[in-house]
């Protein structure tokens, strides 16, 4: 039976059938190839690092590329996630609560996703469960295989037919082995055997173990992760070998030899200073070439697309590598222990730091037994601060003293969502003079509730997929330093993630004593961004949204380009101030 005639054949697995292969409706076969990404040995080896620097190097060849994660666990996405254990939730435009990977995914192909591309074993199983109760089975006993596979496969062809892609890339989460993957590993064999030749790339992920007593590179666990997808009934057509060192020859001829994959499909990933030269290095070792060629796309390339996005690129990793100023962030939260839960922060501060050729350096600060009094020396030697995102009480006294030192001291201060809420926290407190304001988020029986939970938040209960979530227009009021942050736009769009507001009674009282609103919902008195103006500080800048996960390497996040200016400048004020020479912006 052909490719085309599986496709036909069925439809719902029934009594005449055993086939089970819904389409979505437009799915045209043939027009989008799939490129399944497998992890083997451990997790932890980049596998969306190396995912997405793959698309990124089909994109720059001209094709269109759409992105799918495909997540094990059972929870319907990752907004009850702890950071601690799971690293950042990323938020997408359509509100969806993802793995950071997404964000790895929109920074390197430069491209907002959506729910389409991200899907988890509760998304999977609840579409089944739903369609169980309507009856949708006619009768039969739903299954893993081809009920539960069959979910996946719906899940891969819509987002085919969304995006229209060239190239769908699905990365598998976890390792081959687990049992909450397997079923995902078998769908894609089934999508492999349905969409028939010249389809489907497979590519394996493996590591290297180099111990160091050995001072050799041992390829054993390697191969036994092969064999572990081999026994599938995978066969991958592409390994890549994550390591500390480049792979040697012999260690590449080895897996070969065990894992049937010819030598010119074997690839060294080893260990670079910056994920954001992976692409070239994988196009450097012919990678994007391979892929072409399994996939028979050769005739949908555009060198011309290719050159620019090239060069492009290289400029940004010229400019990456040469940075020389040097300024010191500080990042004031409670989750400083996993750089993970700040993945987003800190690429938007390298972005701002790149586009001024200044190298960002990033310090922590616990800010559980910080008061004003020692303020001065908890923030000591920074150039900026960054109160990020959080929920809870614990630690925002002692944030709410560093923002106020930041104030008084004018030093560079830009406040995310939870920061945002501080900052009018400290400024009510501090400047309005209203004793012991606060946000219903600390204190429920505050005498001033400056910011309290937002009216459409009251009658929700539970803590799933439900505060205000995703990409929301704001209006920038012209003027001010957010309006030219944002070169004059009136409208902007950013992305939120929040339950708690400005209380719309106190924004009179807070901007008379000369804090700015400067960004506000369209149609409700939703405070989005506020700052104090530029004659009294250099750079006092909070807002309600997370600007972190909008910025690009080519395409910095202006709020995040504005506070890294101004440490620049606060940075190279000292340097003159101790040696009488500075240089201009
Ligand atoms: N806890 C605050 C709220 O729910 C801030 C949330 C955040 O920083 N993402 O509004």
């Amino acid at each position: 039976m052909t490719s085309e005639n599986v496709l036909n054949t069925l439809a719902y697995a029934s009594d005449e059938t055993e086939f089970y292969a819904p389409m979505p409706a437009g799915y045209k076969p043939g027009k989008t190839k799939y490129v399944f990404v497998f992890g083997t040995v451990m997790s932890g080896l980049g596998k969306g690092i190396f995912s997405s620097s793959l698309a990124k190097c089909l994109k720059d060849r001209g094709l269109t590329v759409a992105p799918i994660k495909l997540e094990g666990y059972l929870n319907l996405d990752s907004g009850t996630l702890n950071p601690y254990r799971h690293g950042e939730v990323f938020v997408l435009d359509d509100g969806m609560e993802t793995d950071m990977d997404l964000g790895t995914y929109e920074r390197m192909l430069d491209q907002d996703l959506s729910q389409l591309n991200f899907a988890t074993s509760g998304q999977i199983f609840r579409r089944v469960l739903d369609k169980e109760r309507k009856g949708s089975y006619l009768g039969r006993d739903v299954q893993m295989i081809p009920h539960v596979t069959g979910e996946v496969k719906i899940k891969l062809r819509e987002l085919a037919v969304a995006s229209d892609a060239d190239v769908v890339f699905v990365e598998i989460g976890g390792t081959v082995g687990d049992v909450e993957n397997a079923y995902y590993i078998e769908a894609t064999r089934e999508m492999a055997f349905e969409e028939g030749p010249d389809s489907c790339a497979f590519v394996a992920l493996t590591y290297i173990i180099s111990p160091p007593k050995l001072g050799e590179q041992k390829s054993k666990a390697a191969q036994l992760g092969i064999r572990g997808l081999l026994a599938t009934g995978i066969q991958p057509h592409i390994i890549a070998c994550r390591a500390q060192e480049p792979v040697t020859r012999k260690v590449l001829e080895k897996i070969a030899l065990y894992s049937n994959v010819p030598i010119d499909r074997l690839f060294s990933m080893h260990d670079c200073d910056s994920i954001y030269v992976i692409p070239d290095m994988l196009r450097g070792a012919g990678l994007d070439d391979q892929v072409i060629d399994i996939l028979r796309i050769q005739d949908r390339c555009h060198a011309e697309t290719g050159i620019h996005a090239r060069e492009a690129w290289q400029g940004f990793i010229g400019r990456l590598k040469s940075a020389t100023r040097q300024v010191r962030i500080g990042i004031i939260g409670k989750y400083t222990s996993v750089r993970d839960s700040y993945a987003s922060i800190l690429h938007a501060l390298e972005h701002a730091g790149t586009a001024l050729g200044a190298r960002v350096q990033v310090e922590w600060i616990d800010t559980t037994d910080v008061t004003d009094e020692r303020a001065d020396e908890a923030l000591a030697g920074l150039d900026g601060i960054i109160v990020p995102g959080g929920f809870g009480v614990r630690g925002a006294e002692g944030k709410i003293a560093c923002i106020r030192h930041a104030r008084e001291n004018r030093i560079p201060y830009l406040g995310i969502c939870y920061g945002f809420q501080m900052a009018v926290v400290e400024f009510a407190r501090n400047v309005c003079g209203l004793q012991d304001a606060s946000s219903t988020e600390l204190d429920p029986d505050t005498p001033h509730p400056v910011i309290d939970i937002l009216p459409e938040q009251k009658q929700i209960e539970g803590l799933g997929g439900n505060m205000r979530l995703g990409g929301r227009d704001v209006q920038v009021r012209p003027n001010t330093l957010a309006a030219r942050l944002f070169n004059n736009a009136p409208e902007i769009r950013l992305r939120f993630r929040h339950r708690y507001e400005v209380e719309p009674a106190y924004i009179e009282r807070i901007e008379s004593a000369g804090m700015i609103f400067s960004g506000k919902a369209p149609d409700y008195p939703i405070m989005q961004i506020l700052e104090l103006p530029t004659d009294v500080h250099p750079y006092f800048v909070g807002t309600q949204a997370h600007p972190e996960l909008q910025s690009r390497p080519l395409r910095p996040q202006p709020l995040f380009l504005g506070l890294v200016r101004a440490a620049v400048q606060r940075a190279e004020q000292r340097v003159l101030a101790s040696t009488g020479q500075g240089a201009s912006l």
